[in-house]
């Protein structure tokens, strides 16, 4: 695949799909969702820093199942098997995980020089001694499947999170236990309308939403995405979902469900510090949206619209006290339509993510001082929530402190 051509033609199979309906983004058939670095390698820590279960092999797991699964509907029949080599590495690099070499595949052998999850860990996270790269090691053996249908383990060796001039993976073959495949049952749902919530006068919602969702939010030379201060990924809303829901199964089953839930929700609340701290310091936010904002309650109403063009889904604020308060309201966030199809109903609310953002970016809005100091003043929770019954996730958010 030296032909320069013939790629073009393969990154046209990733062209960006932007629902206006639902708010969704479609790369190659699943839904995206956009987060930082600071999210992924956060969530990563928590599920293998949690000492019950095997967060390595869970991660690695999800991870071998979606992209099998994401790349089956990339790839042609009729490709040859340099052509799906390639797609692999070119809806790696897309999606912002940096870039993989299979060209010595054959040689049991794969190479990375750049990682979204060493530049995470090693700027949020600090240098460590163990290789992070989970994800790819899973991404690789789904890959590797969908390329020729070979079941194989893949072990990162070297790792440029301690130290390595790049990462390295064995593949080894002879594996027998196949990949699970995805079993959803479809959830028919249609969202309520968006009425009757509270907007600033002086932000344009659309003119936002439209600017995001214009920019080019995929992988440079080296399948990275820096943007906003942050590093982005555009990662399969089933990896999300699928991960977060085995991690708080498999801690529940150790009667730790409450700390699972609550470490997903403060690494949300984090990179909503985080990442919204980024966007409201880039040169995109000065141009575009300083100058909507009037008043301090205009940065939520600016926030919320970035939020709705990342992928997300589509929420709006229903009551705003500004400083104290805020009551927002998610219409199809993907946690909750991803839980309902691969668990389907439940008693309880799910929505991790979208309830620690919601307090992240009240933090930053109204905070004052470092993030860390931010951290924690306002709490938040999900009161309805579409997986138990609701027409719509609804999360409350309260100063604390
Ligand atoms: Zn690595
Ligand atoms: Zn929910």
């Amino acid at each position: 695949m030296e032909n320069t051509a013939d790629l073009a033609a393969l990154r046209e199979r990733l062209s960006l799909v932007f629902n206006k309906e639902s708010y969704r983004r479609v790369i190659g058939g699943k839904d995206v969702i956009i987060h930082c670095h600071h999210y992924n390698s956060r969530i990563q820590r928590t599920v293998e820093g949690a000492a019950e279960i095997d967060g390595k092999a869970l991660i690695t797991a999800v991870a071998e199942r979606v992209f099998c699964e994401h790349l089956g509907n990339v790839l042609r029949e009729d490709d040859n098997v340099a052509t799906r080599r390639a797609m692999a590495e070119l809806l790696y690099a897309h999606l912002g995980y940096g870039r993989i070499d299979l060209s010595r595949l054959a040689e049991d052998e794969v190479l990375a020089p750049s990682s979204h999850f060493v530049e995470g860990w090693l700027a949020g996270l600090g240098r460590r001694d163990a290789a992070v790269c989970s994800f790819t090691e899973g991404y690789l053996q789904g890959a590797i499947f969908a390329i020729s249908g070979e079941l194989t383990h893949v072990h990162e060796v070297e790792c440029m999170a301690t130290g390595a001039e790049r990462c390295r993976f064995e593949v080894r073959r002879g594996r027998e236990r196949p990949i699970e495949p995805i079993e959803r049952a479809p959830f028919a749902f249609e969202p309520p309308a968006a009425e009757g919530f509270l907007h600033s006068e002086s932000v344009d919602e659309q003119a936002i939403i439209d600017a995001v969702v214009g920019m080019p939010i995929h992988g440079n030379q080296d399948g990275l995405i820096p943007a906003f201060g942050v590093y982005l990924a555009n990662t399969p809303a089933d990896f999300y979902n699928l991960l977060s829901i085995s991690f708080i199964e498999e801690m529940a089953a150790k009667g730790r469900e409450k700390t699972a839930r609550r470490l997903l929700i403060e690494d949300a609340e984090t990179c909503g510090m985080n990442t919204f701290r980024g966007i409201m310091n880039s040169t995109e936010w000065e141009g575009l949206i300083a100058p909507m904002i009037h008043e301090r309650p205009d940065n939520l109403h600016a926030l919320v619209a970035v939020s709705n063009a990342l992928g997300w889904g589509n929420w709006h604020i229903r009551q705003h006290t500004p400083g104290l308060g805020l009551v927002i309201e998610s219409l199809n966030g993907y946690e909750a339509l991803g839980f309902r199809e691969l668990r389907g109903p439940t008693k309880r609310p799910q929505c991790c993510m979208l309830t620690g953002v919601a307090a992240g970016m009240m933090e930053l809005v109204y905070g004052e001082g470092t993030l860390a100091e931010r951290f924690g003043t306002f709490a938040s929770t999900e009161s309805a929530c579409i997986c138990s019954g609701g027409q719509s996730c609804t999360f409350g958010v309260e100063r604390v402190a």
